[in-house]
Parts: C-alpha cells; sequence; structure tokens
C-alpha cells in the first residue's frame, strides 16, 4: 500500500427497490461501482436485515460496511460516495425517509473532524448496531480514534435487543 492511501470505512442501508433491483443488489453494484480508480473496496461484510427505524412499518433494511483504501482526501471521498448515491436513485428529502442507497463515511483513517458537510467518526455510528456489527465483522480490530476504544467494547455496549434485530442474509 503506498502512503497516499489512507484506510476508510463506510456504511450502506437500502430499503427500496431502484427499478428492477432489490435492496441488495443495488448494494452490490455500487460497490462494485466505487471501487475503481483512486478507490479500492478491500472488504465487503455480509448482508444484515434490520427494522427501518424511526418507522419499523416501512420496509426493512440492508446493511453492511465496507473497508476502502483511497487516495482521496475525505470531502472528495464523500463526493464521491454522493454520486454513486445519485447514481442508483437516491433523491434527498424527508430525513431517516426510506432509500434507494445511503452511503455513509464512517471511518478516515484516524480523522476526527466537525464540519455541517462532514463529521469524522460519523456521528450516530457508535450507536448504531447496524454499523457497528457489520464493521466488526470486517475489521475486528478497530479502535475508536481519539480514545481508542476499542470496536469490540462498544458493539458489547449496543442494546441488546438492537443486536437481536440484526439478521445476516445468505446473499
Ligand atoms: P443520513 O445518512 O443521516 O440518513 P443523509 O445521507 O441524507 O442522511 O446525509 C445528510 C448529510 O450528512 C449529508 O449532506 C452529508 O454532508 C452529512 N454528513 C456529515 N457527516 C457525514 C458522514 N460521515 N458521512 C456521510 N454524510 C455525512
Ligand atoms: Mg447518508
Amino acid at each position: 500500500m503506498n502512503n497516499s492511501y489512507k484506510k476508510a470505512y463506510i456504511a450502506f442501508g437500502a430499503n427500496l427497490p431502484f427499478g428492477q433491483m432489490s435492496p441488495g443488489q443495488t448494494v452490490t453494484s455500487a460497490l462494485d461501482r466505487l471501487n475503481g480508480g483512486p478507490v479500492r473496496v478491500l472488504r465487503r461484510s455480509s448482508y444484515w436485515q434490520s427494522p427501518a427505524w424511526p418507522d419499523p412499518t416501512q420496509p426493512p433494511y440492508i446493511n453492511g460496511c465496507a473497508a476502502l483504501e483511497t487516495s482521496l482526501p475525505p470531502y472528495a471521498l464523500l463526493r464521491r460516495l454522493m454520486r454513486v448515491e445519485r447514481h442508483f436513485g437516491r433523491h434527498r428529502g424527508v430525513r431517516n425517509a426510506p432509500r434507494t442507497l445511503d452511503l455513509d463515511l464512517i471511518l478516515y483513517d484516524d480523522m476526527c473532524l466537525h464540519t455541517p458537510r462532514l463529521t469524522l467518526p460519523h456521528k450516530r455510528a457508535r450507536d448504531r448496531a447496524f454499523v457497528l456489527v457489520p464493521l466488526y465483522e470486517i475489521a475486528p480490530n478497530l479502535r475508536w480514534p481519539r480514545g481508542h476504544k476499542p470496536l469490540r467494547y462498544l458493539v458489547k455496549a449496543l442494546a441488546d435487543e438492537d443486536k437481536a434485530a440484526l439478521y445476516r442474509k445468505n446473499t
């Protein structure tokens, strides 16, 4: 790995079909599209199904995480994630509305950043079973920036009912 390459982790989520594509197919195609040029997708977690939040009557989500290495700086990586979201039919409207694809930047190297456009580590990732459980699957030795808390402690601290609501899909 070249020194100008940084390690980053993203989370993906989808709960609406995009044309003929199921949420799982959309995620697979999106990660394939993301992979290339300055971005290499190193690992992908399993796909985990989780209930829609905050409205569990909406279709369930396919969630997961991927490990990347990239020569892009963080804002450029975020823009690229947003371009891929748009390619797969993402429209931004009501917050937490169902979506064809959500790609969030969870960690970028050890960077801590707090701006309106980008917060690192991702603001809500630490409390979300549907992010931390797949992240733990692909990076069991990861430590959270700043306090350097091991990811396994963060996973342990999640509510049992949130972890129980997740289940791993075969595909
Ligand atoms: P959410 O993912 O919270 O459901 P959106 O995908 O619509 O909502 O993102 C809302 C805004 O969050 C984006 O405009 C983006 O600039 C900002 N944002 C801040 N930090 C991050 C991050 N780490 N990853 C992705 N988006 C982020
Ligand atoms: Mg998002």
